[in-house]
């Protein structure tokens, strides 16, 4: 299927590896330019190369972190002018909300919340004046359900939820559409060390963790980053018009519910 959406330019953070990389994958297999983010150099310059010979579309790279004011600043002079924007950044830690105080939760709400949202200030305009924009938040299955050890998560991201709940539907009349992506467990670095952290803590092998926790899942397994990318990019297409504020949970299954 043509997304409709070649020749355009996105912004998409924290996509050096994972969930992020995918999006970005699959954007360029549309014919979408990039402009890629994540902290690392190296890993970040390897993957815009790969990208860029894969696809044989423009890749340029910002080495910032995202959730810093510098590095929002980095990718919006690179790529002042985005027709799609996808908000991504690394999870707070797991812990417990005993142990949460005022510096742990100003990092959360800074990083999964605010990020997104200066994000989206700066940017909205120029799509508004332009008649066409995307936006897609990667969140997380803890949004609809929440896991207890992730209450930073669970509370910033919802902040993050309540905001384009309200924003997206202000903005679609102008060709801008917002939305939110919720992964559930997804095959990435961040899995695998879940899993090990996992395995150590039962006294059990990596296979096993992970044998027990595809076992959970109605779909037998995680999900992948292709998958995960693709249901972004449709999105992001020229055919998401008139897909509003929603919220697409992407997770096997998992959640268990009747509707939503
Ligand atoms: P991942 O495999 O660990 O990849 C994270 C990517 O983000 C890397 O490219 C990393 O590169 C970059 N990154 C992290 N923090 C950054 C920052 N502050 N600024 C710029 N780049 C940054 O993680 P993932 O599994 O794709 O997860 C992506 C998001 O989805 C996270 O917020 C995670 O909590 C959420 N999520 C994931 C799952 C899952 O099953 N995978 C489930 C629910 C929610 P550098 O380290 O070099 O910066």
């Amino acid at each position: 299927m043509d997304l409709g959406i070649k020749g355009k330019r996105a912004i998409v953070c924290a996509s050096s590896k994972g969930l992020g990389r995918g999006v970005a994958e699959k954007l360029a297999e549309a014919g979408v330019d990039l402009t890629l983010n994540a902290r690392t150099e190296a890993t970040l310059r390897a993957t815009a190369n790969e990208i860029a010979d894969k696809y044989g579309v423009k890749v340029q790279i910002v080495a910032e972190d995202v959730t810093t004011e510098t590095g929002r600043n980095a990718l919006l002079k690179a790529e002042p002018q985005p027709d799609i924007l996808v908000n991504n950044a690394g999870g707070p830690p797991a812990g417990n909300w005993s142990e949460w105080g005022e510096e742990e939760w100003l990092k959360a709400i800074n990083n999964n919340m605010l990020t997104p949202i200066l994000l989206m200030n700066a940017i909205l305009p120029g799509m508004i004046e332009r008649e066409w924009g995307r936006v897609l938040n990667i969140t997380s299955g803890s949004v609809k359900s929440p896991i207890s050890s992730l209450g930073l998560s669970n509370a910033a991201r919802n902040g993050l939820t309540g905001f384009v709940a309200g924003t997206a539907r202000q903005v679609a009349k102008h060709g801008v559409i917002i939305n939110n992506i919720l992964p559930g467990s997804h095959d990435t670095d961040r899995t695998k060390g879940f899993l090990e952290r996992t395995a150590q803590a039962k006294g059990i092998s990596i296979e096993e963790a992970r044998a027990e926790a595809y076992a959970e899942n109605p779909a037998g397994r995680y999900g992948t980053a292709e998958e995960f990318g693709a249901a972004a990019a449709f999105l992001c297409s020229q055919y998401s018009g008139f897909i509003v504020g929603q919220n697409l949970l992407l997770d096997g299954g998992a959640y268990n519910s009747t509707q939503g």
